[in-house]
């Protein structure tokens, strides 16, 4: 046997046959994504089910010192589950159960390979008073993935970003060792993070080089029975952080989403806030509504009827970006996220349009508001045509303007893929890049833990 079929072997024997695969057919969707990251290869693909399968899948790798790579729902666009030094790709799909819903403390403990479509119809079956803050890519995502990347969704202006929401983590170490963070490592209750040491942050946004989490509770938050949709349009992009700390600073609003395209043409030269209320009665929601119309003319705004379909699309879909992400019909869409201060949106609105511009792209960009105002994300979309390599090129140069730019402008690109990751580590504060290196290390002396990313020399 060669050594490769032993590990297939050893791999089968962890979880059955059926559930791991070396086949190149197999393998060949693991190693890309719909982004503008290059193909990467890997040397197996492998479905858990239960945690002690995750521990001795880790613990394999550690004997053999092969690399790992966990992955939600692949869906981040900026290539983070494709090996970077080849190995494992452990898809925790199969890990999706929902273990408990807390109603009086609010929360969801679940496994990490719930998606949040199954989260989602869950708590509308199960729960109807109960919501949680989703984002809105694909239902195929899984929370796990989304919470441990800084993800963010409708109720993150009221709630912050989704790295926020996360009360405890049970998370399988580099080394197969199994560590609860958060209130569930003192208590059967999963319902803070502290008063203990927080050591739950080392894990968002370490793209999966500490650890693999296995299971999570995340905030609920109650659900009000009315919703809608009010928005407004506005001529000067220097108006929008005002708009912004108004709309915030009234407590009014749910979600605050601001859309700027060149197409279709009527939407060119104009900023456009779809922002949206909730209530429990209609006349809750005809006093929010009458409120923004003011909040919009303090700024030179006004307010834009949607047709009825139009609206009840947005209100019932909150997949807006879902929709519009495909429009080249080429198969491609990257979007370049970055948090950014309020204060550099204009800015960063004329720089966006300018790098599109620069590369042929049709300026599609946006943001979301996080917390109250507190950090915004930013994003410009680049639709790209999949069978065309020149296309690919030209979306991934413009990527790379983008990040710059950011990182110029005092921000921070989201959930970073290798170059922006370099861009990134290049302007980190030494001292910082130290401490990770000495956590990473100490807790996966072999490397095995996603390596290629986050990689400090
Ligand atoms: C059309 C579209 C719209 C989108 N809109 C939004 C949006 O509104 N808000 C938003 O936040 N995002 C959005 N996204 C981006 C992205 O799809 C989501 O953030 C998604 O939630 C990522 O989850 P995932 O399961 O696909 O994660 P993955 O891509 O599978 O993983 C993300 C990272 O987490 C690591 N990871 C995954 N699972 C584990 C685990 N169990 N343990 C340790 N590490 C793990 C992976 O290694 C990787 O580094 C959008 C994407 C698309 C395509």
């Amino acid at each position: 046997m060669t050594k490769k079929e032993v590990i297939l072997t050893k791999l089968e024997n962890i979880v059955g046959q059926d559930f791991v695969s070396n086949k190149p057919e197999d393998l060949f969707i693991y190693s890309q994504d719909s982004g503008t990251s290059l193909p990467r290869p890997l040397d197996y693909v492998i479905m858990p089910r239960t945690v002690e399968q995750v521990q001795s899948i880790v613990r394999l790798a550690n004997e053999e010192k092969i690399p790992i790579v966990p992955m939600g729902g692949g869906m981040t666009l900026s290539g983070l589950t494709i090996p970077v030094k080849g190995g494992i790709v452990v898809d925790m799909k199969r890990m999706d159960r929902i273990i408990k819903i807390n109603e009086m403390s609010r929360y969801a403990l679940i496994e990490a390979g719930v998606t949040s479509g199954k989260l989602k119809s869950y708590l509308q079956r199960k729960f109807p008073n109960l919501q949680a803050s989703i984002p809105d890519a694909p239902p195929s995502i899984t929370i796990a993935g989304n919470v441990l990347i800084h993800g963010s969704g409708f109720l993150s202006q009221k709630y912050g970003d989704h790295g926020d929401t996360i009360n405890g983590l049970e998370v399988v170490l580099p080394n197969g060792e199994l560590a609860r963070l958060g209130s569930c490592a003192v208590s059967d209750f999963w319902f803070t993070r502290g008063p203990i040491p927080d050591l739950i942050g080392l894990f968002v946004s370490s793209f999966g080089t500490l650890g693999i989490a296995t299971k999570l509770s995340i905030k609920l938050y109650p659900k009000p029975k009315l919703r809608d949709l009010v928005v407004g349009v506005f001529d000067d992009i220097n108006a929008i952080p005002d708009l912004v700390l108004n709309l915030t600073h009234s407590e009014l609003v749910e979600d605050i989403l601001l859309a700027i395209q060149d197409k279709p043409n009527w939407m060119k030269g104009h900023i456009f806030a779809l922002v949206f209320i909730n209530g429990n009665t209609e006349e809750e929601l005809n006093r929010k509504n009458e409120a923004l119309k003011k909040i919009y003319q303090g700024v030179k705004g006004r307010q834009m009827k949607l047709p009825p379909r139009m609206k009840d699309f947005f209100l019932e879909k909150p997949i807006f970006y879902s929709t519009t992400a495909d429009f080249r019909k080429g198969g491609g869409f990257e979007y370049v996220g970055a948090m950014l201060p309020l204060k550099k949106i204009p800015e960063a609105l004329t720089k966006g349009s300018l790098i599109s511009s620069k590369h042929g792209i049709i300026p599609t960009m946006g943001c979301r508001v996080i917390g109250k105002g507190h950090n915004i994300l930013f994003f410009i979309s680049y639709a790209f045509n999949r069978a065309d390599p020149k296309d690919i090129q030209n979306a991934r140069n413009a990527l790379e303007d983008t990040n710059k730019a950011v990182l110029d402008m005092g921000g921070i690109p989201w959930k970073a893929e290798l170059n922006a990751q370099k861009l990134i580590l290049d302007k980190l504060d030494d001292k910082y890049k130290k401490l990770f290196k000495s956590i990473r290390s100490s807790l996966d002396p072999n490397g095995i833990m996603n390596p290629g990313n986050w990689e400090i020399g």
